[in-house]
C-alpha cells in the first residue's frame, strides 16, 4: 500500500498527530493484512459516499477502505551529512511516496522551538535543504554515470542527461524537483531516479486551539500556503493537540466538541484526504449483502489491474467488471433498477476504472 510520511523538525507536534492517527487506527478484525509496524499507522479513509450507499443497500458490513501513515523520526539540520539519525532518516523518505511535512504554526512559550523562535519559513527551508542536499549528491554521481553513457548513447542517456542538466541546478539553490516543469517523456525519466523532492508534499499547518475554527488570519499559515504555491505542493491546518484529543473519544462526544469548535470535521479527515488525492489515488465500492465495501485504486488503472487490488486471483482470472457509477446508482436505488434504466454496464479489460464506481468483477478461478 501507499503511504504518507509523516517530518518535520522536533518539537512542532509530529508525535502528537502520530499519536492521533494511532488512537484513530483501524480495528485490525476487518482489516488482517493492517501491518504491525509502530512507525505505522493505519486509518479508514473518510467516504460519505459509502455510508449513503449502506443507507441504500443495508448489508451485514460497512467497511472503509483504508491509508497508511509512516512516522519518519528525527530530522534535524546536516541530516544530509548523516548529523543525528540522517542517513536513516533518509533512507525512510525514500521508501515513502508522499512527505507530509509538519510545520509548527503555534506559539507556546513553554514549549521550546529547537531555532528559539516560530519561523515557518524557516523551517522549511531547513527540512527541504537537508532532503534537496541528499538529492544533489546523489544526482551529481548519477551524472558522471550518465555523462559516460551518453559518449555511446546508452539507452536514453541523452534524454536523462538533459533532465539532469535542468534538474541540478535547481538543487544547487536547495530548490525541490517538485517545482520544475516537465514534459511527459521527462517526467518518466525523473520518476526513475527516485528523487526525495520529487515526492509529492503536503505542509501540515499545526495551529493552536484557538486558530483551528478561523485561521484566515494566521500569518504563519500565511507563509506555509505562500511556499506551498511557489512549489505546487498542498496545505492541510490542523491543530495536532485537538486531534489527539478527537481520537480518544466516541462518535457524539466528538460531535459535541467539533461543534464547539466550530468546525465539521477532525482535521484528520482533510489530511486522510488530501494525502490521498496527493498520491493520485481513487476509491470504488463493492456492495453485497454481506458487506458495502471501498477499495483503493491508482487512478488510470484498469478493470483487471483494480481487480487485483482486491484480490491477485480476481486479477489473473478477469472476465468482465459490472459497473455502475455512483451518481447513477443513487439516483435508480439498487443494481436491478440500474440495470433496467440502462445504466449498469459490462466492461471488459481495456476499462479505465472511475471513482466512485460500484463494480461486481467476474473472474474465473
Ligand atoms: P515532535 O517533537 O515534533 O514530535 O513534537 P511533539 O508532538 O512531541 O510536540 C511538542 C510539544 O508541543 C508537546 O508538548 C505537545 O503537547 C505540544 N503541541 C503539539 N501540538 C500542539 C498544538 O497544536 N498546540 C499546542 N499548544 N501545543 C502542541
Amino acid at each position: 500500500a501507499l503511504t504518507a510520511g509523516i517530518v518535520g523538525l522536533p518539537n512542532v507536534g509530529k508525535s502528537t498527530l502520530f499519536n492521533a492517527i494511532t488512537k484513530a487506527e483501524v480495528e485490525a478484525a476487518n482489516y488482517p493484512f493492517a501491518t504491525i509496524d509502530p512507525n505505522v499507522g493505519v486509518v479508514e479513509v473518510p467516504d460519505e459516499r459509502l455510508d449513503v450507499l449502506t443507507k441504500i443497500a443495508k448489508p451485514d458490513k460497512k467497511i472503509p477502505t483504508t491509508f497508511e501513515f509512516t512516522d519518519i523520526a528525527g530530522i534535524v539540520r546536516g541530516a544530509s551529512k548523516g548529523e543525528g539519525l540522517g542517513n536513516k532518516f533518509l533512507a525512510n523518505i525514500r521508501e515513502v511516496d508522499a512527505i507530509c511535512q509538519v510545520v509548527r504554526c503555534f506559539d507556546d512559550d513553554n514549549i521550546t522551538h529547537v531555532d528559539g523562535r516560530i519561523n515557518p519559513t524557516e523551517d522549511i527551508e531547513t527540512i527541504n535543504i537537508e532532503l534537496a542536499l541528499a538529492d544533489l549528491e546523489s544526482m551529481e554521481k548519477r551524472y558522471e554515470k550518465t555523462k559516460k553513457k551518453a559518449r555511446t548513447k546508452e539507452d536514453n542517456s541523452m534524454e536523462e542527461l538533459a533532465v539532469l542538466d535542468k534538474i541540478l541546478p535547481a538543487l544547487e539553490v536547495g530548490n525541490p524537483v517538485r517545482a520544475l516543469d516537465f514534459n511527459e517523456d521527462e517526467q518518466k525519466i525523473v520518476q526513475d531516479l527516485f528523487l526525495l523532492t520529487a515526492k509529492p508534499m503536503l505542509y501540515v499547518a499545526n495551529v493552536s486551539e484557538e486558530s483551528m475554527a478561523d485561521y484566515s488570519e494566521n500569518d504563519y499559515v500565511k507563509e506555509v500556503q505562500a511556499i506551498a504555491d511557489s512549489e505546487g505542493a498542498e496545505v492541510v491546518v490542523i491543530s495536532a493537540a485537538i486531534e489527539e484529543e478527537l481520537a480518544e473519544l466516541d462518535d457524539e462526544e466528538k460531535n459535541i466538541f467539533l461543534e464547539d469548535l466550530g468546525v465539521d470535521e477532525p482535521g484528520l479527515n482533510r489530511l486522510i484526504r488530501k494525502s490521498y488525492d496527493l498520491l493520485g489515488l481513487g476509491t470504488y465500492f463493492t456492495v453485497g449483502e454481506k458487506e458495502a465495501r471501498a477499495w483503493t485504486f491508482k487512478k488510470g488503472m484498469t478493470a483487471p489491474q483494480a481487480a487485483g487490488v482486491i484480490h491477485t486471483d480476481f486479477e489473473r482470472g478477469f472476465i468482465r467488471a459490472e459497473t455502475v457509477s455512483y451518481d447513477d446508482y443513487v439516483r435508480t436505488g439498487s443494481i436491478a433498477s440500474a440495470r433496467e434504466a440502462g445504466v449498469y454496464r459490462s466492461e471488459g479489460k481495456d476499462y479505465i476504472v472511475q471513482d466512485g464506481d460500484i463494480i461486481l468483477f467476474r473472474f474465473n478461478v
